[in-house]
């Protein structure tokens, strides 16, 4: 379009390529949203998501990624999915989800963004990073609609429930090994 001639007439129809083009795009990425969205459905009776800051995420290091993928716009598909199939949605605190330890609940501290694997120094459990976040979402979420899974951890799930920071071993607590 640029390579036209300002107001010609073949601009204006390089113009309506460009839109539609653009259009397109938009299409197929929500499609695939939904797509996605009924495939966790079809497999999870509850699913919780990250309540992520997308507005400083897209500030961020990686906004343009953050907003090409259109995860503001998966999260609202999604949650709509999940409530025409019945599913449980609940977004939950996203703070420090990739600095704590699933296994143990310890606070790991920051992860380069090149760190892929989650290590626990505290009890060795080693995982994904990715997986590691979603573990804890996942004890978040459960914590927030009242299952604790393992009753060990029960106390310091509760303690995560009522908005607290989990993980920072106080001196009565002995490490879970
Ligand atoms: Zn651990």
């Amino acid at each position: 379009m640029s390579r036209k001639r300002l107001g010609s007439n073949n601009r204006q129809k390089a113009l309506f390529k460009v839109s539609r083009l653009h259009e397109r795009i938009a299409n197929i990425r929500k499609n695939y949203h939904w797509k996605l969205a009924h495939n966790l459905c079809d497999w999870a009776g509850m699913i919780f998501a990250e309540s992520l800051n997308l507005k400083a995420l897209a500030k961020g290091m990686l906004g343009k990624h953050c907003l090409d993928a259109g995860w503001g716009q998966f999260l609202q598909i999604l949650e709509q999915c999940c409530f025409k199939r019945g599913v449980f949605f609940l977004k939950v605190d996203a703070k420090k989800t990739s600095q704590i330890c699933p296994n143990c609940l310890t606070e790991t501290g920051k992860k380069l963004l090149s760190e892929r694997v989650h290590s626990c120094h505290h009890c060795g459990y080693t995982t994904d990073r990715d997986v590691a976040a979603a573990q804890v979402v996942c004890i978040r979420g459960l914590a927030a609609v009242g299952h604790t899974v393992d009753p060990e951890r029960s106390r310091r799930v509760k303690m995560l429930s009522e908005g607290k920071f989990i993980g920072i071993p106080t001196t009565e607590e002995s490490p879970a090994l």
